[in-house]
């Protein structure tokens, strides 16, 4: 009897050899010791290499995703699974972004981070990365990391000093953050502090800083990391190295002989809010309202994509087809899907992560009518998957640029160095 177990030992090497690799949608089942769903709604199990979540009764249907990860997975297996391939072709120059997508308390949180004993996304990719650069001395690297949280439709920056709850929509003392868009670098906020980081303790240790700007920020943390969208983008820039006959030259000199240009590519790992709706009504006035504006958008956003791709496929990339595009696909509607724009709409790789509980134990998840949320979850889940569809490309190396020049000397300055 499988009924309410996956089956482990699928092939998982084999998902991505059929080049649809570019937008992975996994499902991970949180534990939930010893206790099934209540009314045994929802059952799932790996057939071959597909995984499907069936939901019995209402509705029907079965759900179809790249990986079901299940109460026996750790970190390590969801990463490699789901994330590892997409992070190391950040580093190869094309733009990638993973996100964590559930109700409160099914486990995003534990798997962009992680513990101690069982890192999660986050840290391993920033192992990785490193690894990579390594494994890879005929090029030169900058990495630079910003970290932000949407907060109440507003965005705070983690990396700059205090910020304050902003309830109500008041603002903090920074000054306001706005998104921006330019055809290299895609959608961006600013202003925002990055960090350039030389190693991996760095990096980890700047994130932790974010972590606990939002730690202070909340009088209630957890009631806050619930509402707040938590986005870490690492900025990637590479150049060919240049040739052992010049690195005797001035640090000056030498980047005028380096023979190619500077490709940058982001790497962007988001935690967001809690799925759920707002429990009360005084919470779905204030804050629940905009946390339910950006994750509705988004769910607007994936849901419309479908018709977007037959638009796609008759004039791909013409003005015309842009501009409709923009028009019913409302990514300005709100800041999450404003900044998620690049990877919804195919410029980046996709994995994302939904998260869900199955069971009644004393949690959040359970606290809701959990069975609809967890559904919520699953179509979620399988709109992404059937809906975004990404063309990304790995970024050119520009040449000459300003931008680039300053981008050159920073790599003179700042690239890591292999130890
Ligand atoms: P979310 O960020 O989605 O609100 P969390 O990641 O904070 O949820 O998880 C809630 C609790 O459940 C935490 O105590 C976390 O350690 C635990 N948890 C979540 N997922 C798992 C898992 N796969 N294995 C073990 N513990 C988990
Ligand atoms: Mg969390």
């Amino acid at each position: 009897d499988t009924r309410g177990r996956a089956d482990s030992k699928t092939d998982r090497n084999s998902l991505h050899k059929d080049g649809k690799g570019n937008v992975i949608v996994s499902v991970r089942v949180r534990p939930d010791v010893g206790v099934k769903d209540s009314k045994q709604e929802l059952e799932w199990e790996v057939n071959n290499k597909r995984a499907l979540v069936a939901y019995k009764g209402r509705e029907g249907g079965d759900y179809y995703y790249d990986n079901v990860f299940d109460t026996q997975d750790n970190n390590r297996r969801v990463y490699d699974a789901a994330a590892k391939r997409l992070v190391r072709r950040v580093m190869e120059g094309y733009h990638g972004t993973v996100f964590a997508y559930g109700m409160t308390g099914t486990g995003k949180t534990f798997s962009m981070q992680g513990t101690a004993t069982n890192p999660g996304v986050i840290p391993l990719a920033i192992t990785d990365i490193f690894s990579y650069i390594r494994e890879t001395p005929q090029r030169e690297f900058l990495l630079r990391v910003s970290y932000l949280e949407i907060y109440n439709e507003k965005i705070n920056d983690l990396l700059a000093g205090p910020i304050q709850p902003g309830l109500n929509g008041q603002p903090g003392p920074q000054e306001e953050i706005k998104l921006r868009e330019d055809s290299k670098r895609g959608v961006y906020a600013t202003p925002l502090k990055e960090e350039i980081v030389q190693s991996p303790t760095q990096l980890l240790r700047v994130i932790a800083r974010g972590d606990n700007a939002r730690r202070v920020a909340g009088t209630q943390f957890n009631a806050r990391s619930s509402r707040s969208h938590a986005v870490v983008q690492i900025v990637v820039e590479s150049r060919e190295r240049a040739s052992t006959n010049v690195s005797g030259l001035k640090e000056s000199k030498r980047s005028a002989i380096v023979p190619g240009g500077v490709r940058v590519s982001t790497l962007s790992l988001i935690d967001l809010a809690g799925s759920e709706k707002a429990a009360d009504s005084k919470e779905r006035r204030t804050e629940g309202s905009h946390i339910n504006k950006s994750l509705l958008t988004l769910g607007t956003v994936i849901a419309r994509l479908s018709s977007d791709k037959e638009g796609d496929k008759d004039k791909p990339g013409s003005a015309k087809d842009k501009a409709s595009k923009e028009k019913h696909l409302p990514y300005r509607d709100s800041k999450l899907t404003r900044l998620l724009q690049p990877a919804l709409s195919g410029n980046s790789l996709v994995s994302i992560l939904c998260t869900i509980q199955i069971g009644s134990s004393g949690s959040v998840a359970a606290a809701n009518s959990h069975t609809g949320e967890t559904l919520n979850t699953l179509k979620f889940a399988s709109r992404a998957k059937n809906n975004i569809v990404s063309h990304a490309k790995k970024a050119d190396e520009s040449l000459g640029s300003g931008a680039d020049a300053g981008s050159r000397a920073l790599l003179d300055r700042y690239r890591v160095e292999i130890q």
